[in-house]
């Protein structure tokens, strides 16, 4: 009954409010793992960004006006990781918040000692525990530029990251997938990328993945999707790893 439920509600939401066509080529014009999707998935993606958008509420600040087109745009990127996963993966959060560029809050932390420190750092994206992901509009819209980047696929795999704890790169795996595993090629990945970095070597992925496994896995899963070839070239099982996690393969759509 439940399933039933959902379906027609999924239904009555594609058919009154759907992402129209104009929207849907200025989102793929600007997202290029969606515009390599073959059609059929193409059509799929849309559908997803469409419930996405009845399901999440996006809030621009600071003065910022979201068009459809935008919105479109978010949708369509923020869905590519739960493309095969849906969107209960996104569930118990409701918000985006989005500035118009990079932003700086204000941030109080105490000490050990109490002692109360302000801190205000320059950010492109952020994701709170059980609260919205912050983005700036400006970095959704540089998405693959460098390349490799994508803002809103990092926040959003944080977000994932989430769903057993705090974020420490160790997701909740399916069925079948070897925790073991996982935890042995991402720190073997990690080892490799520190000592390459340490001679000096350019990164196959962004160097901001060195900060942490949190963020090793947020980078990561950017360039799964926009650049999986060099990816899979540089990091072969942390990308098989990664089509275990996100049930997709960017290369064999
Ligand atoms: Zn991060």
């Amino acid at each position: 009954m439940l399933g039933y439920f959902r379906k027609w509600r999924e239904r009555r939401i594609l058919q009154r409010h759907p992402i129209l066509e104009p929207a849907w080529q200025y989102a793929l014009a600007r997202c290029g793992p969606a515009r390599r999707l073959p059609a059929t998935a193409q059509a799929r993606l849309r559908v997803l960004a469409t419930l996405f958008l009845r399901d999440k509420s996006l809030e621009p600040v600071q003065g910022l006006e979201l068009t459809d087109d935008m919105r479109t745009l978010l949708a369509a990127q923020a869905c590519l990781p739960i493309f095969n996963l849906g969107l209960t993966w996104y569930a118990g959060w409701h918000s985006f918040v989005i500035y118009p560029g990079l932003f700086a809050p204000n941030r109080q932390t105490v000490d050990a000692a109490g002692v109360v420190h302000h801190h205000r750092s320059v950010m492109a994206g952020e994701s709170w525990q059980r609260g919205p992901v912050i983005l700036s509009w400006e970095s959704i819209l540089q998405a693959g530029s460098p390349p490799g980047h994508n803002v809103a696929i990092h926040e959003c795999a944080h977000k994932l990251d989430m769903l057993n704890g705090e974020a420490n790169g160790f997701p909740p795996l399916h069925m079948g997938m070897d925790m073991a595993r996982w935890t042995q090629v991402f720190h073997a990945a990690y080892a490799q990328l520190q000592s390459l970095h340490s001679a000096g070597e350019p990164l196959p992925i962004n160097v901001y993945a060195l900060e942490n496994p949190a963020e090793f896995f947020a980078v990561a899963s950017e360039a799964f999707f926009e650049i999986p070839a060099e990816l899979q070239a540089a990091l072969p099982e942390v990308y098989r790893q990664l089509c275990l996690f996100y049930r997709q393969d960017p290369l064999n759509h």
